[in-house]
């Protein structure tokens, strides 16, 4: 079967925002917009840049990792690049970036130190690397964290700095986890999490991904890829269901760049406030 995919392929971050909700899907992937900078997202994306690639992806030359104070330096730097982006949105709320700022210069120095044994432990063999496979027809590209020389194995990563750590259980039935297992034929995964408590650390739960799993992430790859092509070629994509208190944070200001009637693309200054947000809300809830 031949589906119409937006860039000829789906990956997993696409199949979340299709789960999620189409419209999103429709807006932010299809059409390629941009949402405005979120403070908790840069954040997370500077963190994640400079665990990864400023620190283990200069160890696959060095063997070493970087000194703690170059990290925190990197880190605040290019943070601050990040979120003097937002200044410019009027919709972001009442933190401001310099508030940003300050939380993580004595937040982050405590990161750098904490998750020091972990970083040091890990031998890495790529990061960010990108994939390239087919599954089942549908051709899938992405990129891994992290593939991590383990001795005997390689080990497939994905690290994340979030409030929990990860649940039992959570790496071996990942479909994100199982995706970047099938593409490189890694078998070995986990997640290494960055647990923002007030003293953070690195929780990494590891597992297996099993042929069980390999195959109904086969099914749901060619499911979406079925709907996604029915969902251009008829161009109808169904909004999320905001009755249903399960899905209905997804639409809200937080969640959703498109949510304000009025939203802008980042990119280009185009409208593209959704017809289902903030008037779906207004009537679902009657205010
Ligand atoms: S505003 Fe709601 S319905 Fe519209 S794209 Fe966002 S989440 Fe979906």
């Amino acid at each position: 079967m031949s589906y119409k995919l937006p860039y000829g392929h789906l990956s997993p971050s696409q199949l979340n925002t299709w789960e999620r909700c189409q419209m999103q899907y429709r807006i932010f992937v299809a059409e390629g917009a941009k949402a405005p900078p979120d403070c908790g997202l840069e954040v997370k994306k500077q963190t994640h840049e400079t665990i990864l690639e400023t620190d283990l992806g200069q160890k696959i030359k060095t063997g070493t990792n970087l000194p703690d104070s170059h990290l925190e330096e990197a880190f605040l730097a290019g943070l601050e690049q990040r979120v003097a982006l937002m200044a410019e949105d009027p919709n972001r709320g009442a933190v401001t970036p310099e508030q940003i700022v300050a939380r993580e210069q004595g937040y982050f120095g405590k990161i750098v130190s904490q998750s020091a044994p972990w970083r040091k432990k890990t031998m890495p063999k790529s990061v960010e690397a990108e994939v390239n496979f087919t599954l089942g027809e549908v051709p899938i590209k992405s990129r891994l964290d992290l593939v991590a020389d383990e001795g005997v194995n390689d080990r497939v990563l994905d690290v994340k700095r979030q409030g929990r750590g990860p649940s039992k259980g959570s790496a071996q039935n990942s479909r994100q986890l199982a995706t970047y297992a099938i593409g490189t034929g890694i078998a070995d995964v986990g997640l290494a999490v960055i647990v923002e408590n007030v003293t953070p650390k690195v929780d990494v739960e590891l597992g297996q991904v099993s042929q069980g799993l390999v195959e109904r992430v086969q099914a749901q790859y060619q499911g979406i890829a079925g709907e996604i092509t029915d969902a251009i070629e008829k161009d109808r994509w169904v909004p999320v269901d905001t009755t249903d208190q399960r899905k209905a944070w997804v639409c809200t200001a937080q969640y959703c760049g498109a949510w304000r009637i009025g939203s802008k693309d980042w990119k280009t200054g185009r409208d593209i406030g959704c017809p289902y947000g903030e008037r779906a809300q207004a009537k679902v809830y009657g205010s």
